[in-house]
């Protein structure tokens, strides 16, 4: 089939590059004339395990095109995917400029009949919304439909979680968008779940707000672990052996961020209000989110007293492992209030230190080229995103480069004890502190 993904970031671009190793012709267009100069050369502007090799071949087959031209865009695709961002607002509620703008875009370009699918994370009733916009904006007569598709791809294993969906939720109510839909995904092996457009809508917020609340849950239980003396990774143990409950999506730690997340659960809360039923429970859930930060931040100035012109060394910007991405990254939220305290701070990460760089708060941080020199001379070594290699550091090195041996680990990556048997003071999240010898 003929596809066209408008918006071609982390979810359009990986997306596309996956329809087309699937089969279909997918031409991916982006308003942004950088990034498709840089797909046109033969760059993959984001960093997304596995899916350099995706490209590449797709581009090479002529399978996958890139464009800046809208127009083009819904001329080539049956079916236009729309993947523009839909960013928070002040207040929580959703920004849904750019998904309006793209549908007047798409409305002055119809000359026959397409199916034009949301892939964005919107409020429900948004597909409503968009049908309206483009029929005021269309040719008298021409037809379309709408179908929301929404994702529930993970940065950091994108492509796998595309090729092997969970599942697929189609929503709409027309039989032949809903035929043309099936027939995009005919190549996925995964059970298709078709409702309509509202209820397709609602399931993406609800999906990341229980993911969220399950998040918030483990870490209000770490905060009580802290209290009473207890584990928080034996009793996530415990609860996650439940096959009722399940182990993912339990780890304690610094909280939940990311370029979903905070704003999904704000939105889905900003909506409910809007609907006359507001959703309590996530606001509690954003609240112990938040208060993560703040009583890890006060577990550090316990140690340091002040963190003025003390050096601290962070492991880790990205907002989690196997990605670059550091919007709304907690990593870089501990690292601003670091900053604002005086602390001198080092950072590093294996793929995200060039997101960051374009960060205003990385003007006053030192980007270091190794974990080690990083820690080099540091107070404390805060571990802030859970890259697999940063468990896998000799600690005997370590506590050689460090002035003071004092590890915070906001991820609880390291082995309980682990540290503490080189000589290392010991603080996770839930896990009590664990002091160096004597
Ligand atoms: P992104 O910012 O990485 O990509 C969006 C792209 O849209 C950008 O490249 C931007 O230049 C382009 N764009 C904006 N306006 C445009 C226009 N008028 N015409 C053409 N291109 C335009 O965002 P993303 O992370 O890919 O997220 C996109 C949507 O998918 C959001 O609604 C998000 O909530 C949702 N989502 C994201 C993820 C994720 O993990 N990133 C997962 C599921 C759903």
């Amino acid at each position: 089939m003929k596809l066209t993904i408008i918006g071609s970031g982390y979810v359009g671009l990986t997306t596309g590059a996956c329809f087309a190793e699937a089969g279909h012709h997918v031409l991916c267009v982006d308003n942004d004339e950088r990034k498709v100069k840089t797909l046109l050369a033969g760059k993959i502007p984001i960093y997304e395990p596995g899916l350099e090799p995706v490209v590449r071949k797709n581009v090479a087959s002529k399978r996958l095109q890139f464009s800046t031209n809208t127009e083009e865009g819904v001329a080539h695709g049956e079916v236009v995917f729309i993947a523009v961002p839909t960013p928070p607002q002040a207040d929580g509620s959703v920004d849904l400029s750019f998904l309006e703008k793209v549908a007047r875009e798409i409305a002055v370009c119809l000359d026959s009949y397409r199916v034009i699918v949301d892939k964005s994370t919107v409020p429900v009733k948004t597909g409503e919304r968009v049908a309206q916009t483009i029929r005021r904006y269309a040719k008298p007569g021409v037809e379309f439909d709408i179908v929301s598709n929404p994702e529930f791809l993970r940065e950091g294993s994108a492509v796998d979680d595309l090729m092997n969906p969970d599942r697929i939720v189609i929503g709409g109510n027309s039989d032949r968008a809903l035929a043309l839909m099936q027939k995009v995904y005919e190549p996925f092996v995964a059970p298709v779940l078709v409702t309509d457009i509202n209820s397709a809508e609602l399931i993406k917020h609800a999906a990341n707000s229980f993911l969220a609340l399950k998040i918030s849950y483990i870490n209000a239980i770490s905060e009580i672990c802290e209290a009473a003396g207890a584990d928080v990774e034996k009793v996530a143990e415990g609860i996650g052996m439940d096959k009722r409950i399940g182990r993912s999506f339990l780890n304690a730690g610094l909280g939940y961020g990311g370029s979903c997340f905070p704003k999904d659960i704000a939105a889905f809360i900003a909506i409910a209000e809007q609907l006359g039923s507001p959703f309590t429970l996530l606001k509690e859930v954003e609240k112990i989110n938040a208060r993560q930060l703040t009583r890890f931040m006060d577990s550090i100035r316990e140690a340091l007293w002040l963190l003025k012109e003390k050096k601290i060394a962070v492991w880790g910007i990205s907002f989690k492992p196997n990605t670059d991405d550091v919007r709304s990254s907690v990593a870089v939220n501990l690292i601003e209030a670091l900053v604002k305290e005086g602390a001198d701070v080092s950072a590093y990460d294996p793929k995200a230190m060039d997101k960051f760089r374009e960060l205003p708060v990385s003007k006053k941080v030192k980007l270091a080229d190794s974990p080690l020199a990083a820690a080099e001379g540091a107070e404390a070594l805060i571990i802030a995103t859970e890259w697999p290699e940063f468990a896998s550091i000799d600690l005997a090195d370590l506590h050689k480069a460090m002035r003071t041996p004092m590890i915070f680990d906001g991820r609880n990556l390291l082995e309980s004890g682990a540290a503490q048997t080189y000589g290392f003071t010991y603080r996770g999240i839930g896990r009590g502190v664990l002091p160096a010898p004597a």
